[in-house]
């Protein structure tokens, strides 16, 4: 389960803040979606409130375990960013990203860009057809 990926990848965070849990404010919701992995995703209402946050995660590849996590942990960086308001919305991957993924990748031996190869990585063999092909409009 995605979920119980992010309660266990909470404990990569734990040198930026301690945090109460991050689980219960973070949904998950799984995409076919062939040109990329994950995402994260939120609501902002136009006094600047921010809620309703999940995280996209796509099932179209074959990951391996450090790939999903390292997905997974780039997905909670922009949730964590965003929650503790530490970086302006417009620029996900600007400075605060680049530090937090340089930590998670120097001390947790993780690859954490902004844009991973997608051509390394393959696609699942048992998705119906349907979802093996990915449209652009
Ligand atoms: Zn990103």
């Amino acid at each position: 389960m995605i979920s119980d990926r992010i309660r266990e990848y909470e404990k990569y965070f734990e040198d930026f803040i301690t945090l109460d849990r991050l689980y219960p404010v973070i949904g998950v919701k799984i995409t076919h979606h062939g040109r990329s992995f994950g995402s994260f995703r939120c609501t902002i209402d136009e006094y600047g409130e921010i809620y309703n946050y999940y995280i996209q995660i796509s099932d179209y590849y074959d990951y391996t375990e450090e790939n999903l996590r390292d997905i997974i942990v780039h997905e909670m960086i922009h949730f964590f960013i965003v929650y503790y308001k530490l970086a302006p919305i417009s620029k996900p991957h600007g400075k605060v990203f680049k530090e937090m993924a340089k930590h998670m990748n120097e001390k947790y031996g993780m690859d954490i860009r902004k844009h991973p190869d997608l051509d390394k990585y393959k696609i699942r063999e048992d998705l119906p057809w349907y979802k093996k092909v990915y449209y652009y409009f």
